[in-house]
């Protein structure tokens, strides 16, 4: 689950991170009215759940009322990368001299979270990370000794930070690391944070991503969802309990088990095709579960093709074929399907499939290349 801006600042700000003082607003009046308390230059920003929202245009420093009224009635409602923006942040501006990114995430492969900086943060970072690695330092932080001083100086220095602002700089790493942890965080990062023009380090943009495997233990976290702002796949998805990642490609695939779901992925890959998403409907799936995971898999426009790859043992192959049917009668299937089941009834699932118009396959791998071909 993603926080917004705001939310993830207030997070940051309640463990001693400073952020600007500001407030969000809902309409153009409720912008200006905190225009007016803050009585300054003030930043109107898009508070939408995805990155790039300065080069969208939805970040505009304002330098009067009349600007504010105009930025603000500007992006509320604006579209950013298919999210329509619903509030603004109005943020007291300020002079920045330089702007460094720092972040904290898991690191899979060594099994702990890294803390990572640059001395090149801002709206590029994504293009530093690509094209200059090394500009980015990083310290693996062990699970049980926690963020050791030595390691934040270790990135202050690789960033070239001045040396009057370690100390705060250190307090500013550990507390995000704190925030971090007690919030069961996949990823918080600080994407600028700035040295001001008076030489103080203030946290203008924040980000949180929280494990939605632990938000059983955050109710006052899992309260922070808006549900207007998020995609509708995945709030359809999350809704339904069912498991879905939307990915790139052309192979609309649905699967039971997440097992199962990664090696039909890995076996469109093996044969050259794109797999548009993950999806595990999860064991023992009714027909309608099947005809809303249908569903959601046809709201992308890039799907080509569907696979539907069933194991039946708790599953049972007539229910996803029931749920076959109930989707093509009610969402109106489009594209070619086809269908690979095997298991618990699969003979009834069969018969159920007979009339509608699909291709069937004996195997995965058969399955994998027919739905690649009509791709
Ligand atoms: P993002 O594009 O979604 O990451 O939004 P950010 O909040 O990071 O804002 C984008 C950029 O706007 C920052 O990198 C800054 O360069 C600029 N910006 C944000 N707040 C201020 C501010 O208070 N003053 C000034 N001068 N620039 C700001
Ligand atoms: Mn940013």
């Amino acid at each position: 689950m993603k926080l917004h801006e705001y939310q993830s600042k207030n997070l940051f700000s309640k463990y001693g991170i400073p952020i600007p003082e500001g407030a969000v607003a809902g309409d153009v009046d409720e912008a200006v009215e905190i225009a007016e308390k803050l009585n300054s230059d003030v930043v109107v920003k898009a508070q939408v759940l995805v990155g790039g929202r300065g080069k969208a245009g939805g970040v505009k420093v304002a330098k009067s009322v009349g600007d504010v009224k105009r930025y603000a009635s500007d992006i509320l409602g604006m579209e950013i990368s298919g999210l329509t923006v619903g509030k603004v942040l109005i943020d007291r501006a300020v002079g920045i001299s330089s702007e460094i990114y720092l972040g904290i995430t898991n690191d899979r492969r060594r099994r702990c979270p890294v803390m990572m900086a640059s001395a090149a943060g801002g709206v590029d970072i994504e293009e530093v990370a690509a094209k200059t690695p090394d500009m980015i330092f990083r310290e693996y932080i062990h699970p049980f000794l926690g963020l050791r001083k030595y390691q934040t100086r270790n990135i202050a220095f690789g960033i070239n930070l001045p040396s009057e602002l370690i100390a705060d700089f250190d307090d500013i790493c550990q507390a995000l690391y704190v925030a971090y942890r007690e919030s069961d965080a996949e990823l918080a990062e600080i994407n600028p944070l700035v040295i001001t023009n008076n030489n103080k380090l203030l946290a203008v943009d924040g980000k949180i991503v929280l494990d939605d495997n632990a938000l059983f233990r955050h109710s006052d976290l899992s309260e922070l969802r808006d549900e207007k702002s998020e995609d509708e796949q995945e709030m359809i998805a999350r809704k339904q309990g069912l498991s879905y990642v939307a990915l790139e490609g052309d192979i609309g695939c649905l699967v039971n088990g997440a097992g199962l779901a990664m090696g039909t992925m890995d076996i469109i890959k093996y044969f050259g095709g794109e797999p548009a998403n993950f999806l595990d409907i999860g064991g023992g799936a009714t027909a309608d579960k099947v005809s809303e995971a249908l569903r959601i898999i046809l709201m992308d426009p890039g799907v080509k093709v569907l696979l539907i790859n069933i194991f039946g043992g708790i599953t049972r192959c007539d229910e996803v074929a029931k749920g076959i049917i109930e989707a093509i009668e009610k969402v109106g299937v489009e594209v070619p399907m086809v269908v690979r089941l095997v298991g618990t009834n699969e003979e009834e699932g069969r018969d159920i499939l007979a009339n509608a118009e699909l291709t069937t396959a004996s195997s995965l791998a058969d399955a994998a290349q027919k739905a690649i071909k009509l791709a």
